[in-house]
């Protein structure tokens, strides 16, 4: 094999056309079939979300063998980022399966998993009674039904209905007002976690966050497990976000989780949180995922609407590097034309974003961090990008920190990242501009730098005379981190 990436893994990887921002969707009974998962990401699929929310593991191990052979048959790298549920509350089963609560009317909430009794609401939160109080709300149903705390008891909670409504079996409940003393993982998180390491997954993402220390606790037990593999902060509980900064430093990502952060916050605030959450993550360089309800309707119409593509195209304006579909992709109709009207969206923003604003940018001062070797290669390569107007810009890194370091900077040409980990090539379908090209041959440095012109001219990336900027770390056998840059022009 020659030095140089495979045709067969850059060509498709490299997109119809190039697209930044990247694309999750969530697999659900909607795309469960290798042939509908191939075609997402044919119409352009970035990552894979499992949601540990539903399924069982077999379901899920199903999911993961389908996507990773997707991606070798295709060449692209996919990342598959598994979602655990976190403490989530839920309501028990109900009589029927469902009741209605009329506004006015007052239940009993108990800690249980089976209604007996129609008056009484079986929740499975054992600390209820110790952690609310009277006239704090209880939200249930994404916030769709609203209940007052009326009366603390010794086995229970009366609650009033404010705002009433069809209630259904294992609807999610939040208490907005409350400080639950919920743990960051529950023994299901733990479990899930482990199935997740066993099958390599590339990312974990910890639901409801509240505290640095849930990720110190996650990383620990990563650790334990004898993986690195990334963690991704949901932000979706108002006390994370007012230790942003932290989780950020910590995390290797946030999610704006807004479903569950409209119940938590009011709604009104979700689009200024989101800008916070945004600024949080660029601030230290980490990729950052806008989710929930970015094409709703598309689950049950084959057309969006207009403030949706608005919210899309101001989720790329905002800086996401990932904006991510649930239900539209999971359990919706239409899941492939979701993911292509995204793409498409994605697609002309950046195309007017890159002719207003024709220069590499970076919201804050990187030199406010600690300014390293990587930085200055990743600031120097853009420079030169910049001006020598560069087609592509390629990386050969061991562990993709400084595609990450060059993409924080956004430049207005892709980053390819070549490295001989698979994993760090499918991590970095999360970071916006990078696409990870993982090639075994890659101790050979001599023969991939001149094999890499008609690489990406077969990938139709480049044409003769166009120029790319190449970056390494030299003598590349001896595990060097980044310390050259160089400029080629393609023969
Ligand atoms: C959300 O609440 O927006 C979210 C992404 O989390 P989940 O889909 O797990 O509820």
């Amino acid at each position: 094999m020659s030095g140089a990436p495979a045709a067969q893994d850059l060509e498709e990887n490299q997109t119809k056309s190039m697209r930044y921002t990247k694309i999750i969707g969530t697999l659900g009974p909607s795309s469960s079939d290798y042939e509908t998962q191939k075609k997402l990401v044919e119409a352009g699929l970035n990552i894979a979300r499992l949601n540990f929310s539903h399924g069982d593991h077999d379901m899920h191990l199903r999911n993961i063998e389908s996507i990773r052979r997707i991606a070798k048959e295709t060449g692209k790298s996919i990342a598959i980022l598994q979602d655990l549920q976190g403490p989530k509350i839920r309501v028990g089963k109900l009589l029927g399966d469902q009741m209605t609560l009329t506004s006015g009317e007052v239940y009993e909430l108990r800690f249980g998993t089976e209604q007996t009794d129609k008056n009484i609401i079986p929740i499975d939160y054992r600390g209820l009674i110790h952690d609310v109080s009277e006239g704090q709300r209880v939200m249930m149903d994404d916030g769709l039904l609203i209940l007052q705390v009326q009366k603390v008891k010794s086995a229970g909670v009366d609650v009033k209905v404010l705002e009433g409504g069809l209630l259904k079996n294992r609807k999610g409940v939040n208490f907005p007002d409350s400080k639950l003393s919920l743990p960051a993982m529950t023994d299901k998180d733990s479990k899930d976690l482990l199935f997740g390491i066993a099958n390599n997954v590339d990312y974990v993402a910890l639901s409801f966050v509240q505290d640095p220390s849930d990720i110190r606790q996650i990383k620990a037990m990563i650790k334990a497990l004898g993986s690195d593999v990334p963690v991704v902060a949901k932000i979706e509980k108002l006390p994370a976000i007012d230790k942003i900064d932290e989780i950020a430093e910590l995390a290797d990502g946030l999610m704006v989780a807004r479903g569950d952060l409209g119940v938590e916050a009011n709604v009104e605030r979700v689009p200024i949180l989101q800008r916070k959450i945004i600024d949080a993550a660029v601030k230290k360089g980490k990729p950052v995922i806008i989710a929930t309800q970015m094409l709703e309707s598309m689950i049950t119409n084959s057309r969006a609407s207009l403030a949706e593509i608005a919210d899309v195209a101001n989720g790329v304006l905002d800086g996401a590097d990932c904006l991510m579909l649930s239900g539209e992709v999971a359990s919706g109709k239409y899941p492939i034309k979701c993911v292509e009207r995204m793409a498409s969206i994605i697609e002309k923003v950046e195309a007017w974003t890159f002719k207003h604003n024709p220069r590499y940018s970076y919201l804050e001062n990187p030199k406010t961090q600690d300014w390293e070797v990587n930085e200055s290669v990743a600031i120097s390569a853009c420079e030169a990008a910049h001006a020598i107007d560069a087609k592509a810009i390629v990386c050969l890194t061991l562990t993709g920190s400084v595609a990450k370091s060059i993409s924080k900077w956004r430049p207005q040409c892709p980053i390819f990242a070549i490295s001989p980990r698979r994993d760090v090539a499918n991590r970095l379908s999360l970071v916006w501009g990078v696409y990870g090209i993982p090639n075994p041959s890659f101790y050979n440095t001599d023969s991939l730098v001149q094999d890499l012109p008609q690489a990406l001219k077969d990938l139709k990336v480049v044409d003769s005379d166009d120029v790319v900027v190449i970056t390494a770390g030299i003598p590349i056998n001896q595990m060097k981190p980044t310390n050259m840059v160089k400029i080629n022009r393609i023969p």
